[in-house]
């Protein structure tokens, strides 16, 4: 099965999700809940999906970064974004614990279809949260996988990216692709006139 990613506008997206409970972690029912969001993070495609995406208003997400994801993207990009292949996991009740440094990219969301924008965060990221067993771990990451933990631990939150984002870089993705891709951010910021990025 599937899932209908819920757009920008439905109140579960902007609304605090609850944690979930080790005995609910363990149900069959949430195991299901799990391959269900897998299978429709794959669809979609992307990198992150939080249940209240779905219209489940739980602190669980689910994250995969596959190879050809990146693979598509040029080799400079990847490299300043630091982008590596993430395999499939869950987290469930998730904090992070703690951040430092600063990374500036376009990033989008699925449920903001169709645009991109610059959103500042943090470079590294400490989270700590349970995964699909409710077993206790603790996440370290940098680069485009920190991103991501931000990103989907903000929707928890009720928190989009776009909350964060320079709003002159709100741009459609397509003219991303077309015209802002393979150019430098510091070009880019030049261009669309963003005089200074966070520290
Ligand atoms: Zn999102």
């Amino acid at each position: 099965m599937i899932f209908k990613i819920l757009q920008t506008g439905e109140q579960v997206l902007r609304q605090k999700a609850r944690a979930l409970t080790v005995e609910e972690i363990q149900q069959e029912s949430t195991q299901a809940l799990i391959q269900q969001m897998q299978n429709t993070l794959r669809d979609a495609p992307g990198v992150g999906l939080a249940a209240p995406q779905i219209g489940l208003s739980l602190q669980l997400v689910v994250i995969e970064d596959r190879p050809e994801y990146s693979q598509s993207l040029p080799a400079s990009l990847a490299a300043a974004q630091e982008r590596q292949p993430v395999p499939f996991h869950v987290i469930i009740n998730p904090y992070i614990a703690e951040k430092s440094g600063t990374a500036t990219f376009f990033e989008g969301c699925l449920s903001v279809a169709g645009l991109v924008a610059l959103v500042p965060r943090a470079n590294t990221v400490t989270v700590k949260c349970l995964n699909e067993r409710a077993e206790p771990v603790t996440i370290h990451a940098s680069g485009w996988y920190a991103r991501i933990l931000q990103h989907e631990i903000d929707h928890l939150h009720g928190q989009l990216c776009y909350d964060l984002m320079y709003s002159r870089s709100l741009i459609s993705t397509e003219n991303y692709r077309k015209y802002w891709l393979h150019q430098s951010i510091e070009k880019t910021c030049k261009e669309l006139q963003i005089e200074k990025l966070s520290p």
